[in-house]
């Protein structure tokens, strides 16, 4: 069910207090939680230079809309 191994994945806190999902090199913030399940948006969103959103469920990567357009 998972589509990233959770020990890929590291969930942590922004220093803005945010939740903060880190893959990789690529951090998401959290957008909106939905249940159980949580929706993060590429932190590159909010400039309109990445429209990637991955949904969590219980610390684990269920869902990846599309690839990210940047390095
Ligand atoms: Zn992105």
């Amino acid at each position: 069910m998972c589509i990233v191994p959770v020990k890929d994945a590291l969930f942590s806190i922004s220093r803005f207090g945010k939740p903060k999902l880190v893959l990789g090199n690529q951090s998401f913030n959290i957008h909106k939680i939905i249940g159980p399940k949580s929706i993060w948006r590429c932190q590159k969103w909010r400039w309109g230079q990445c429209r990637t959103t991955i949904t969590t469920l219980e610390n684990c990567v269920i869902k990846m809309n599309k690839p990210h357009n940047h390095d």
